[in-house]
């Protein structure tokens, strides 16, 4: 049986000041390979720190934490900058694209750090554009893209490193429903081939399309 892609076991994440945040307090979730996740909550309720944690961009305070059946908690940096690499894709609600670069290039960006051979990075880049129906703008800039195909190529780029998990801090907070509803299809699609996604949001459009719905208040979380 394939291990859950995330497992977080009693998860606190505290930040020091007087008196102490308890951004996460007691965190207990686990998510299922292609499992679709909406995470909501009111600001301030501890969503980002969640978000961070899974993405093994912080740790927990206390707690440990299972990506894809590996215990994380006690990696070092190094490998965790490892493991997020081959296992994470972001998206985030500003698209970060570059603007007077060409969509491949944008997403091409992405392996810049990654240590995959160069000669094949082009051909990846183009696979993950058709991937999210942006086959036909490869040479456009992205300042002549929609907000909707801004991220797509985002989406793309996220894609590159063949995660098992995408992350999505309001992936369709700059985009009108038109372009967001696109954004959700694709997300269907992806699921379909096998991703796991989790989305921070606030529109009940984005969270009603998920298959399960969390919500965090004052860091506690609650299945809904
Ligand atoms: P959300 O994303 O739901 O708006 P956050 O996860 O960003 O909430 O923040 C949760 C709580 O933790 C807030 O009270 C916030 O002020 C606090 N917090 C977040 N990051 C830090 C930090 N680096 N240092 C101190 N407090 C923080
Ligand atoms: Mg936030």
């Amino acid at each position: 049986m394939r291990e859950p892609v995330i497992e977080l076991s009693s998860v606190s994440r505290s930040f020091p000041a007087e008196p102490p945040v308890l951004a996460l307090q007691d965190v207990s979730l686990r998510v299922e390979w292609a499992d679709y996740l909406a995470i909501v909550g009111p600001s301030g309720s501890g969503k980002s720190t969640l978000l961070n944690v899974i993405g093994l961009l912080d740790r927990p305070t206390s707690g440990t934490y299972r990506l894809d059946g590996i215990e994380t908690t006690s990696l070092r940096d190094g490998a965790r900058t490892k493991l997020r690499g081959s296992r994470i894709g972001f998206v985030f609600q500003s698209f970060h694209l570059l603007a007077h670069r060409s969509v491949v290039e944008n997403v091409m960006l992405a392996e810049i750090y990654a240590r995959h051979d160069r000669k094949g990075r082009k051909r990846r880049a183009l696979e993950a554009l058709d991937q999210v129906g942006m086959g036909h703008r490869v040479d456009f800039p992205t300042d002549r893209l929609s907000g909707g195909e801004r991220q797509r190529a985002a989406i793309a780029r996220a894609l590159l490193g063949k995660p098992s998990l995408l992350l999505c801090d309001e992936p369709t907070g700059n985009l009108d429903s038109r372009n967001t509803a696109a954004v959700l299809d694709l997300f269907d699609q992806l699921r379909e081939q096998g991703l796991t996604i989790v989305v921070i949001t606030h529109e009940d459009e984005v969270s009603t399309r998920a298959k399960r719905r969390v919500r965090i208040t004052d860091g506690v979380l609650t299945e809904e």
